[in-house]
């Protein structure tokens, strides 16, 4: 058993673990919640024996349709789902700013049986959370927010397959609509996403998911449209 797939189990582990938090939280539908958390027990299972799925792209696909769903249904703070599976290392200084100009502060979350890889939460101090990394994910080179769409160019092109959504994030009120999952061929430098320009009431941010390798990265920003 190698270091990579005990990382791979147990990031499937702790999406499992989100998964099943969505479905008790109302977020996701019960019958489509359990039989992806229980496709990830059975990854994490496989990479933890050494032999990986197949059919791991579908694995990808079905894990970002759910992160768009829940994007569509909940605020910025999703890690709450993890609440418990987590510890929280202090803020610290980045020396990285938001697209907005303001300092990014870096928390890493320490998953209680993957101390060694502790996903990376990056704050702004104005626009509150802005990117969800997995561990070694690098913040994005760029991010561009226009008046029709966001696009966040990657630190270092995408090595394989990749998949991509997004939606408007309700910050209370009604849930929005999530994007379809597309996606990314290998060699991608960067996600480009329509901002949906019809909303209901109530102030929103926007987010775009990204599942790269079996683990996935979040983007966030207010939606000031
Ligand atoms: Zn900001």
């Amino acid at each position: 058993m190698t270091e990579q797939s005990l990382d791979r189990a147990a990031r499937h582990v702790l999406q499992a673990v989100m998964v099943r938090a969505a479905v008790a939280g109302g977020d996701y539908p019960a019958m489509t919640g359990r039989r992806l958390a229980g496709q990830l027990d059975l990854r994490a299972r496989a990479e933890a024996a050494g032999n990986p799925v197949e059919r791991a792209d579908a694995g990808d696909r079905a894990l970002c349709a759910f992160l768009a769903t829940i994007l569509s249904r909940r605020g910025p703070d999703v890690h709450d789902y993890l609440t418990g599976a987590f510890g929280y290392r202090p803020e610290r200084a980045t020396g990285l700013r938001h697209h907005c100009g303001r300092e990014l502060l870096g928390i890493e979350l320490v998953p209680h049986w993957a101390p060694s890889r502790p996903r990376e939460l990056y704050i702004c101090e104005r626009c509150g959370p802005a990117y969800s990394l997995p561990h070694g994910f690098a913040p994005p080179s760029r991010l561009l927010v226009g008046p029709t769409a966001l696009r966040v160019e990657f630190n270092a092109p995408l090595a394989q397959r990749s998949w991509f959504a997004a939606s408007r994030q309700p910050i209370g009120g009604h849930p929005e609509h999530p994007l379809l999952p597309r996606a990314l061929a290998p060699g991608a430098e960067a996600l480009e996403v329509r901002i949906p320009t019809a909303a209901g009431p109530g102030l929103r941010r926007f987010a775009a998911a990204l599942v790269v390798d079996g683990d996935y990265a979040i983007f966030q920003v207010p939606d000031t449209i």
